[in-house]
């Protein structure tokens, strides 16, 4: 292998020592964490390694998140299109995770590149994703972040999906993830934006309808500029295929964008479907349904994430001030609308209501209230402030007096 490119920043030294991975260039950076490029200096092999910053991160709740992401990686190591992770390592500010390379960088920077994707390069990269979630699913992990940050591809070209994470993530700080992590729901189920109990596989099965639709069309089927009008998109299908895709990619896409889990098709059933089958490389999918559980006989991940006690990870996720609240809420929508109003009056804003919404207004300060059924009896509300940039000072009292029809809160309430 050729020497490595040098690190980016000119104030690093040109040689950084990780133990016994020489660290070269940042090769991207997530919600908590930053991927540099690195090298082994016995065996030459390039991998990545995942440098988690203590300070920067959230608490010591976090440390179990850190470990079971590990832990979970580390078990699913068996599937080619599942990233493997090599080693853990850990300093009193840092945690280095090591991982396979995958030099072909996300799937969707070429998508990015060349827009959409002929039929069956699409029907690949989905059969490939459809066996690596098929393979954890059948181990009981559940991915729940399946987006395009996360499908990496190795040099030849194939599919890794990286990031199995968030499946251990506790529910309250999964979701301030997913709103503030990703930036978009974009490729989240219905279920999980609402923050109702939901099935993980049946969740993955939504996402993977959508990278589908994304790798044949070319953009997302539901746009998350406005989150209520998405909302509502969703639970009518509201969505257009291009006159290429075909009769029966539709219908694949279609079932799997059900907005009802229950009668969802899930990723066995589409593994099933000719669609699917169609020039399939049947060696990839030969594995034990029963994973191994191989016992390392070196220190594993998990005793070393142990050891290291008193993960700061503070900061991790705060988020922006930003006067923007949604809820699922306890009441239909039309309850939603008179509280509203009725608060809304209270407080002394004039009160107005639209097709869509009820809107608070007083001076230049103008704040939507916007209530949509996702699902029967799933209620979502949105709260934002629309005119005058910080609304005023009656905003906390609003949101206080809101509290009583909410369910549960999407984001923190300030
Ligand atoms: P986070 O878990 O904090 O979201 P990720 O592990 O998803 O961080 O990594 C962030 C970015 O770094 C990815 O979107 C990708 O561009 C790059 N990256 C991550 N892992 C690898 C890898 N193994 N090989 C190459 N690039 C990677
Ligand atoms: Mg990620």
């Amino acid at each position: 292998m050729d020497s490595l490119p040098q690190p980016q920043n000119q104030s690093s030294p040109a040689k950084i020592l990780l133990g016994k991975y020489e660290l070269g260039r940042r090769l991207g950076s997530g919600s908590f964490a930053k991927v540099h490029l690195a090298r082994s200096i016995e065996t030459n092999e390039l991998v990545a390694i995942k440098i988690i910053d203590k300070k920067k991160t959230i608490d010591s709740n976090m440390e179990p998140r850190i470990i079971r992401e590990i832990d979970a990686m580390r078990r699913l190591r068996d599937h080619p299109n599942i990233l493997k992770i090599h080693e853990v390592m850990a300093t009193k500010s840092k945690i280095y995770i090591v991982m396979e390379l995958a030099s072909g960088g996300e799937l969707f920077s070429k998508l990015l590149r060349r827009g959409r994707l002929p039929e069956s390069t699409a029907r690949r990269y989905f059969q490939q994703l459809a066996s690596a979630l098929q393979f954890s699913h059948r181990d009981g992990v559940a991915h729940r972040d399946v987006k395009p940050q996360n499908l990496l591809l190795d040099r030849e070209g194939n599919l890794k999906v990286s990031d199995f994470g968030l499946s251990a993530l506790p529910e309250h700080l999964q979701n301030g993830l997913l709103h503030t992590a990703c930036g978009t729901p974009a490729y989240t189920a219905p279920e999980v934006i609402s923050r109702r109990g939901y099935d993980g596989a049946k969740a993955d099965a939504w996402s993977c309808g959508v990278i589908l639709f994304v790798l044949l069309v070319g953009e997302v089927p539901f746009d998350d500029s406005n989150i209520a009008s998405m909302y509502r998109k969703i639970q009518r299908r509201d969505y257009k295929f291009p006159s290429w895709i075909s009769k029966q990619a539709k219908s694949i896409i279609y079932q799997m964008l059900d907005p009802n889990p229950v009668t969802r098709m899930g990723i066995e059933t589409v593994m099933k479907t000719t669609w699917f089958k169609k020039s399939l490389d049947a060696s990839q999918f030969n594995f034990e349904s029963e994973p191994v559980l191989e016992k390392s006989s070196s220190i594993t991940a998990f005793d070393l994430i142990s050891l290291s006690s008193g993960l700061d990870l503070s900061g991790l996720f705060e988020s922006k001030k930003k006067r923007e609240r949604r809820f699922t809420a306890k009441v239909s929508a039309v309850e939603v609308e008179e509280k509203a109003k009725a608060v809304g009056e209270r407080l002394g804003y004039a009160v107005r209501k639209t097709k869509k919404e009820v809107v608070l207004g007083s001076g230049r300060t103008a704040i939507a209230v916007e209530a949509v059924e996702l699902a029967v009896g799933v209620v979502v509300v949105e709260v934002k402030v629309v005119d005058g940039e910080e609304g005023d000072s009656r905003w906390s009292d609003l949101i206080t007096e809101l509290q009583v029809i909410v369910l549960s809160w999407h984001n923190d309430v300030m």
